[in-house]
């Protein structure tokens, strides 16, 4: 149930991701690009920063990969650092905590908070019943 946030975070590091979008996107590219860049379209490891925060734009074939596509994150209608704080939660949490909770907590609408919370743990169970070399390519975009 955790592959989502397999690293440990320090109570600092989280505080900073659930107040901050730029840190959010910024460790997603950590995740992502950790171990190098390259291109997934012509497997170019040359880049150039893209449109939206820590993207990257190879510079061979101009295609652009966002730090969040590829995770559940992706395409993600409210603020990325209130994902993060649902997604760490629903992982993580000792709490389990309501999504009427979740809404309050975030000012958002509670139905979205049921969407999103929904999402994290059909991805989840997915990830679950992976065998372990699918799930071990899953887990370096998702922990
Ligand atoms: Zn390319």
């Amino acid at each position: 149930m955790s592959s989502i946030f397999k690293t440990e975070l320090s109570t600092e590091q989280l505080e900073e991701l659930f107040q901050s979008d730029e840190k959010c996107y910024q460790f997603l590219a950590g995740l992502k690009w950790g171990e190098g860049y390259s291109c997934r379209k012509c497997n170019n490891t040359n880049y150039c920063q893209g449109k939206t925060p820590h993207s990257r734009r190879c510079t061979k074939c101009k295609t652009e990969e966002s730090a969040s596509s590829g995770t559940i994150f992706h395409n993600c209608k409210f603020s990325i650092s209130k994902a993060f704080y649902i997604a760490y939660n629903v992982c993580k949490g000792t709490e389990n905590l309501s999504t009427y909770e979740f809404a309050r907590r975030l000012s958002l609408r509670q139905m979205t908070c049921w969407n999103f919370k929904t999402k994290i743990q059909q991805a989840l169970q997915q990830i679950d019943s992976l065998t372990e070399i699918e799930k071990s390519s899953i887990q370096r975009i998702f922990s």
